[in-house]
């Protein structure tokens, strides 16, 4: 039995991958599975947008830092997406 059929991301798989996207440090398929959770999902959209803003003000995210922190702010805008 293959738990590799669930192909679906989810939120919080996502955000671990936003900063290995950000930096291009993800395979191919793993930029694949990302884009297309993101093309479904606007709260992670959402908050790639504003990964991106940090990167263009510091150049660099983290990975350490996202980690302690990305969750917090998913939740954030989490439930502004849902209070919408
Ligand atoms: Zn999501």
């Amino acid at each position: 039995m293959r738990l590799l059929r669930r192909k679906d991301l989810v939120c919080r798989d996502a955000v671990q991958l936003m900063s290995d996207y950000l930096e291009d440090a993800l395979s191919s398929r793993q930029r694949a599975r990302l884009e297309s959770h993101l093309a479904d999902c606007p709260h992670c959209s959402e908050y790639l947008r504003q990964m991106q803003t940090v990167m263009r003000a510091v150049g660099h995210v983290e990975p350490d830092d996202l980690s302690a922190s990305a969750r917090e702010e998913l939740v954030a805008v989490y439930r502004r997406w849902r209070a919408a």
